[in-house]
Parts: C-alpha cells; sequence; structure tokens
C-alpha cells in the first residue's frame, strides 16, 4: 500500500480528503492518505504546503516525492533535507484563476474604467474612448504555466501581447529573453504583467533602472511575487508620474500592514493575494497523476529545478 501524507493546515484536509481519494480511485491508485503519521519512514509521499507542519524531511527516509500544492516554492525549493524530486503545482484550476483575475485587471486599465467607476458625478465625460485591444501593448514576465496562458488569452482578445522568460521561446507573439531582451519588452509595455517565480535572478526586476525604461503612464500588475518590485522604486516611479497605476497582489509581507504606504496611495490598487488559489478537484488530479507516474516508475512532471529556484 502507498503511503501518501497530506500536510497541509488542518482545515484543508477537510478540503482536499475527498478529491484526492477520489482521484487516486479513478487512476486504480491504492493509496493509504494520511494527515499524520507516527511512522515517518512508511510514507511514500508528502504532498506538501508551506502551511503545513512539515518543515524536515529527514525521517521521511523512504520519500519518493515532496508534491507541492503550491505554484511558487520559494519558501522549500532550498530546503535541504529534501533529497527527492520537489514537484510543484500546476492546475488547471489554479491557471483558470489567474486567467480571470489578470484579464479583468488589464481590462480595467485598458478601457479607463475607474473614471467612470469612481466618478457618478452627473458629468457627462465622453471625450476619451478606449483604443481597441489590437492597439494596446501588454508585456508578460514570465511565460511559464500561468503566463504562457495569460498571454495567449490576452492576445486571443486582440492584445499586441508580448513576453520574456529565462529560456528563449516561438510562441504566437514577439518574445524576449536576457538583460537585452528585458529593455525591449519594458519599452513597449503599456501594461506589464508580471508572473514570475521568487529566485535570486528575479528579486527586484523591477528597479529603479527598469521601471524607468517603461513608456510613461505605464501600468505594473503584479500577481506573481512581492519581492520582484523594489517598492520604494515602484512609489517614487508613481510619484513622479512615470507609471500610471500598480495593480498589486503580492507583497513582501503578507498580510500588507496597515500602515504600509501601498494602502492610501491613489495609483495603488492592493488585492490580498487571492489573483488565484490551488483548486481542490483539479489539483488532485494533478497530484494523482504524479503518483501514478511514480509508481509505475516513470519521470515525475512539474519537477523543480533546484538550481534555478523554480
Ligand atoms: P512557471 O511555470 O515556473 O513559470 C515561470 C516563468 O518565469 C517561466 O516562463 C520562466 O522562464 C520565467 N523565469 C524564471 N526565472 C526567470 C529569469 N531569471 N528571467 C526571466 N524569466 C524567468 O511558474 P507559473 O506556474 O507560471 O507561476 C509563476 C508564479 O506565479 C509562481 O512562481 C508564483 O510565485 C506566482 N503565483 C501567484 C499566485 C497568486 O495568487 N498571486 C498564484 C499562483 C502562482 P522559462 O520558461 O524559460 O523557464
Amino acid at each position: 500500500m502507498t503511503i501518501a501524507l497530506f500536510a497541509d493546515r488542518a482545515e484543508n484536509w477537510q478540503r482536499y480528503r475527498a478529491p484526492l481519494e477520489r482521484a487516486f480511485a479513478e487512476r486504480g491508485l491504492e493509496v493509504d492518505l494520511v494527515n499524520d503519521t507516527d511512522a515517518p519512514e512508511t510514507v511514500d509521499y508528502i504532498i506538501y504546503s508551506p502551511m503545513g507542519p512539515v518543515q524536515d524531511f529527514a525521517p521521511f527516509t523512504n520519500l519518493k516525492a515532496v508534491l507541492s500544492l503550491w505554484a511558487g516554492v520559494e519558501r522549500i525549493e532550498g530546503n535541504e533535507t529534501i533529497k527527492v524530486p520537489l514537484c510543484r503545482m500546476v492546475d488547471e484550476g489554479l491557471t483558470g484563476g489567474m486567467v480571470e483575475w489578470v484579464s479583468g485587471h488589464v481590462l480595467r486599465h485598458h478601457l479607463g474604467m475607474d473614471v467612470h467607476i469612481c466618478h457618478q458625478d452627473g458629468v457627462w465625460r465622453n471625450g476619451i474612448v478606449p483604443p481597441l485591444a489590437r492597439d494596446r501593448k501588454v508585456g508578460f514576465l514570465g511565460l511559464g504555466a500561468l503566463g504562457a496562458v495569460c498571454a495567449r488569452v490576452l492576445a486571443g482578445l486582440g492584445f499586441d501581447v508580448a513576453g520574456w522568460s529565462r529560456s528563449a521561446k516561438d510562441m504566437e507573439f514577439p518574445t524576449f529573453s536576457g538583460a537585452a531582451g528585458l529593455r525591449e519588452i519594458l519599452g513597449r509595455s503599456e501594461i506589464l504583467v508580471l508572473l514570475l517565480p521568487d529566485t535570486a535572478a528575479t528579486r527586484n526586476v523591477l528597479n529603479n533602472e527598469t521601471l524607468a525604461v517603461l513608456p510613461k503612464g505605464a501600468v505594473v500588475i503584479n500577481p506573481g511575487r512581492g519581492t520582484l518590485i523594489d517598492d520604494d522604486a515602484l512609489l517614487a516611479a508613481l510619484d513622479s508620474g512615470h507609471l500610471g497605476h500598480a495593480t498589486l497582489d503580492v507583497f513582501r509581507q503578507e498580510p500588507l500592514p496597515p500602515e504600509h504606504p501601498f494602502w492610501a496611495h491613489p495609483k495603488v490598487t492592493v488585492t490580498p493575494h487571492i489573483a488565484s488559489e490551488t483548486r481542490p478537484e483539479s489539483a488532485a488530479r494533478t497530484i494523482a497523476d504524479n503518483i501514478a507516474r511514480g509508481e509505475a516508475g516513470q519521470p515525475f512532471v512539474h519537477v523543480v529545478d533546484r538550481k534555478a529556484g523554480y
């Protein structure tokens, strides 16, 4: 019997237990799913969240893989007690949620919705008609499981999309990589979406120097990680009028402290890390597929490159 330990917050055990058991049964997997154990040496798989109880993996001497419920793995990828493959979450529910959140916030800024939503004051403001999507340049930093799908959906709506990633890519819109590529994509992005992981190479990717490359009035949308942006540089760029707005879902410190200047800033929208979350039904299928692969002696998928940090 294969043993899988569910290591997340207690309240999530109730949300995930039935979907996981269903997904195991659908694949003919005989998995004993537990949320606690006195015998760590018997555990084959750990279904992991940083909010859960397991941080030291050394007692799990027969472990085959650690399966993260989170897409972002910055809090675990450096854990030296993990000696087995660490797999991140790629979940069509999580992706779908991110597509909706990113599309909504891009459309808000593209259409200038705030002008009408924030001013219901009897003034007939018909002087500015929004351009068509094809005349709006949207840049994506990060073309992975989330960024690539969001970029494709916005390209499908007609936006003039481009993307930047670590490795060069051949996609149906312009793509860039490297430091020179970063400057190119920043220079053309009226709306910039950050869907990069938090790694040593991506921290402060938006700083005084790179923010200055964005066109005047550009909007920054960050559902990636708070560390991608130098907060002081962002505030300075907003205050100087160089940037038009920043919509931020993730922060260096979460919850964002009430006294943080982002809360009261007229050009900042704060959302509380709700852009998207892992959905139990679809995430359970991802976990079960990987356990099925492990049990069949096949390589795991969505394995974290521990050198690259994501
Ligand atoms: P992913 O599949 O690992 O994709 C990451 C992308 O970033 C890839 O395109 C990768 O390039 C690129 N990248 C990494 N390091 C880079 C570098 N140094 N320079 C340029 N590009 C670099 O990750 P994902 O599933 O799309 O998720 C992205 C992030 O979203 C997660 O790490 C997490 O932090 C965040 N997230 C947030 C929420 C939320 O609710 N706010 C929810 C889920 C996830 P390659 O393609 O060349 O590898």
